[in-house]
């Protein structure tokens, strides 16, 4: 057996050859302590190393648990995040959501951000990493929660960014009020066929009702509720649904900006509340 052989067990088993390079690579830092200096290096993974990579690949293709879940960890801006079943996998489109954020916060010196849904804390770590703001994450999943706290606590930010167990406002009082409600919330139909690995993920954080807008109604009506004046309402949005949460929002936000990410698909969209 050697790296390609191993490799080659996940290409047969349905996963794209990058990324199965990708993964076999990831397996070996994070199990094996084999890196791509070593390669560079010319040195080749011994039979420890390719034995306990082929028992990670095997647990990877047997139901496709996600490559994250097996290592226990996902990358995401910059950071390690610890990763189970309970939360969802940070993507690389919330990198555009929370980008903005930051730039808002710094443009314009907010201090108060509520990230609604927050699983495994990742937007709120990153926001309270790189701002002076606070951060309060809510989440529906005390599962979820624990695991935004391993991780804030790994980060050194406890201070920064706390958590609360909440349906989306349930236990957020009107009084505190945010300059920024941020969420990346479920946004996938129902009844939504996806690859085995996305089924690997928990449902409550991937689907929405019918149409996949459920949260985004919900949350754009009582956000003002919980905005000081002139705050900001920041969405990532799921494919087509776009138009749908501009409509929602026009009631009550005004400054309602769009973007798009790498693949052309409009991706996040915020707008200011209207005046309070
Ligand atoms: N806020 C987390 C993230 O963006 C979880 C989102 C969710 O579970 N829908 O990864």
């Amino acid at each position: 057996m050697n790296t390609q052989m191993i490799t080659k067990l996940l290409i047969d088993a349905g996963i794209e050859p990058n990324e199965a390079k990708l993964e076999v690579r990831m397996l070996l830092e994070h199990f094996c302590k084999y890196t791509e200096l070593d390669k560079c290096k010319g040195i080749m993974p011994d039979e420890v190393q390719l034995s306990i990579l082929k028992e990670k690949v095997l647990e990877r293709i047997k139901d496709r648990t996600p490559v994250q879940y097996i290592i226990g960890e996902s990358y995401f801006m910059g950071e390690f995040f610890k990763v189970t079943p309970d939360v969802l996998i940070p993507r690389d489109e919330t990198e555009i959501l929370v980008r903005e954020a930051i730039k808002r916060i710094k443009e314009e010196n907010l201090h108060n951000v509520l990230d609604i849904g927050t699983g495994s804390g990742c937007i709120a770590c990153i926001i309270a990493k790189n701002t002076d703001a606070v951060v309060l994450g809510v989440d529906i999943s005390s599962d979820a929660l624990r695991i935004a706290l391993d991780n804030v606590t790994k980060l050194g930010i406890n201070n920064r960014a706390v958590f609360r167990k909440s349906n989306l406002f349930e236990k957020v009082r009107e009084e505190e009020k945010f300059d920024i409600i941020i969420s990346n919330p479920p946004y996938i139909p129902i009844g939504t066929e996806l690859s085995p690995e996305v089924n690997k993920e928990p449902a409550v954080a991937l689907f929405a009702g019918e149409n996949g807008l459920e949260y985004y109604r919900k949350i754009t009506e009582q956000a003002p509720m919980y905005l000081r004046t002139g705050g900001w309402l920041m969405f990532e949005l799921g494919i087509g649904e776009s138009m749908y949460v501009k409509e929602f929002m026009k009631k009550d936000f005004k400054d309602i900006t769009v973007e798009k990410d790498m693949a052309g698909i409009d991706r996040i969209i915020y707008g200011r509340v209207k005046n309070n």
